[in-house]
């Protein structure tokens, strides 16, 4: 029996014992507009800067804006755990919509102080950021000025945004809904069920291959059905990115998204090209693992099949245990900062009611502590999940002595901390596995994960450029989409690939998320960038760590390439970095080819 070391419930009352019915949490809330009223009045009287004199005032502003976000993303976050924890919280969900709006009243004063910046003379912008008050931070108030230049005048650009509401967002609010109406009928082993998109899909890893060939054909059958529903909104989402980068002026439909990454052309052809030229390996191993399964290719509804009947698990105290010891052969203050996350009741794991599905973590920047969120059953999947939120959870850990408007990093670096957490357990996972199917198991879900960053996402992004580039020219038909998608997932795959999935293109929500632009390189980007870290790490050993942190530290301050040679030395424009982690996979694919041939 093991003994019950560490909470598996969080620890919230904390910050504000109650929790939605907590009167001091309730006027915390009630306090922030006074702070936005008083940023308005600073940033009305402020005048455009005419010299590095009005460097003090400008930093007032910054302060300012930080003292605003930090309440903000405090109340936040214990909102979030107070929703996930208990889905009936109808109070949390309340101040959730309050909070929401409060926290819109900033953007336009936040946009006006970017004006004011942008309309400074060059010179008198270099001076500022020459000054004491505000050299720390000359990169975002660069990438501010930037991206306000880029854009149309601050007019143009307020009535693209309110005409976004209705003629972009809601596109993609539309694609909710009609997604959220599909029900399928699926027979699984003599019972027929009717399941919603997500359920259906999870049918993938049924050990029954003819309930995931089912599963498979009753959503290519509904979306067939449906699909001039999903090319019209995936068009006019599209067409309305295509319009307003026209009207800006912008030709590249990367421009955005790499802008937002803070990376350049060149790495993300570098990256697809080291990926494209490597893909041999991995093609090999679909192909294996068909054959495996008693296949002679890779179909689409096989992918996740199971290749064994392992089923090892840890329970929570052990999975605990498990992941400090790991963290422990990297650093003393990876592990150490774990230990106190476990025994100060950073995390919820326990299996109950109510809560809602998934993982997550959140911090409470004014507590400068972080919860984690998931519910843990003790499968191996479970441990790297919970290794995986604690990454994230000392990303922010490593941030604290940065100033909060210099912590504000983007999705490819967002995910490294988490996948290098991810990565010291699950390699130490399949090192300790106790049994050769248990190994199997393991090795096969690490490279399923380098086939979906190699290969699937790879296939998303194939596709979308190539939509994009059609669309320019006019509607793109249904059959058009599903022809582009098939040829993408073709070439993605390296020829490894038997039945496709053409509608892919309708069931993935990620091609109509309207916030974030191509929702698919950034996660290769941070796969292969934490996986480069982890290279280091191990040739390095004990004294890596100290570099690492001041890596985490300066994720949001700089430009990718330039945190790349900053603090790996590596010039990732190049394919020679690239290939490097990719060597990395290639090596788990060889191990789980000799493992599995006689
Ligand atoms: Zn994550």
């Amino acid at each position: 029996m093991t003994t019950v070391k560490y909470p598996e419930v969080w620890d919230l009352d904390v910050f504000f014992k109650g929790g939605s019915e907590s009167e001091e949490f309730k006027s915390f809330i009630d306090s922030i507009p006074a702070k936005i009223d008083s940023l308005r009045e600073t940033v009305d009287s402020l005048e455009q800067p005419k010299s590095a004199q009005d460097a003090p005032k400008i930093a007032d502003v910054l302060e300012q804006i930080k003292d605003v976000m930090a309440h903000v993303s405090h109340a936040g976050g214990v909102l979030s755990c107070l929703t996930a924890q208990d889905t009936t919280d109808r109070e949390a969900l309340l101040l959730q919509g309050k909070l929401g709006a409060i926290s819109a009243t900033t953007s336009p004063v936040i946009q006006k102080f970017h004006k004011l910046l942008t309309n400074a003379d060059a010179e008198v912008f270099e001076a500022l950021l020459n000054t004491k008050e505000l050299a720390p931070f000359a990169f975002i108030m660069t990438e501010w000025r930037e991206q306000a230049r880029l854009k149309l005048s601050q007019e143009e650009e307020a009535l693209i945004s309110a005409l976004g509401v209705d003629g972009y967002h809601s596109w993609g609010q539309l694609y909710n809904m009609l997604i959220g109406d599909i029900k399928v009928q699926v027979d699984v082993e003599g019972e027929v069920k009717t399941l919603s998109v997500g359920q259906a899909n999870n049918l993938s890893s049924h050990k029954n291959p003819k309930v995931r060939k089912d599963a498979f054909n009753a959503l290519e059958k509904v979306f067939t059905e449906k699909e001039e529903f999903f090319a019209k909104t995936l068009n006019h989402l599209g067409g309305y990115r295509l319009a307003t980068y026209k009207a800006r002026g912008w030709d590249n439909v990367l421009q955005e998204p790499l802008q937002i990454n803070r990376m350049k052309q060149e790495t993300l052809d570098a990256m697809w090209g080291a990926i494209t030229e490597n893909k041999a390996p991995f093609a090999k191993f679909l192909t294996h693992k068909a054959n495996m399964i008693g296949k002679e290719e890779m179909h689409w509804y096989d992918f996740d099949a199971p290749v064994t009947a392992s089923t090892a698990t840890m329970p929570y105290q052990e999975g605990a245990e498990f992941i400090l010891k790991q963290f422990g052969k990297f650093g003393k203050e990876l592990e150490a900062f774990t230990l106190k996350a476990f025994e100060d009741g950073w995390i919820e794991a326990e299996d109950r009611d109510n809560k809602r599905p998934g993982g997550f973590c959140t911090g409470m920047p004014l507590a400068e502590q972080s919860r984690i969120f998931m519910t843990y059953s003790g499968t191996m999947s479970n441990v790297s999940t919970l290794a995986h939120e604690l990454g994230h959870a000392f990303h922010s850990y490593a941030l604290r002595p940065v100033h909060m408007l210099n912590r504000r990093y983007a999705m490819n670096v967002a995910e490294t901390a988490s996948t290098f957490a991810e990565m010291i357990v699950s390699d130490a996972a399949v090192q300790e596995a106790t049994s050769r199917d248990e190994k199997i198991a393991l090795l096969e879900d690490k490279i399923q994960r380098s086939v979906a960053f190699f290969m699937n996402i790879h296939a998303r992004f194939l596709f979308e450029t190539r939509f994009y580039e059609e669309r320019k020219k006019g509607l793109v038909s249904s059959k058009r989409l599903n022809e582009l998608m098939e040829e993408a997932q073709r070439e993605a795959y390296a020829g490894a690939l038997g039945d496709t999935h053409p509608h892919f293109w309708a069931s993935k929500m990620h091609f109509y998320i309207t916030g974030v632009p191509f929702y698919n390189f950034p996660y290769t980007f941070g796969y292969l960038f934490s996986l480069s870290i982890y290279a280091k790490a191990k040739e390095e050993g004990a004294g890596f760590e100290e570099k690492y942190i001041a890596l985490l530290q300066d994720t949001a301050v700089m430009t990718v390439e330039d945190l790349a040679m900053k603090h790996l030395n590596e010039d990732i424009t190049k394919r020679e970095f690239w290939e490097k982690g990719i060597a990395l996979c290639i090596k788990d694919v060889e191990e789980f080819m000799e493992l599995t041939t006689k």
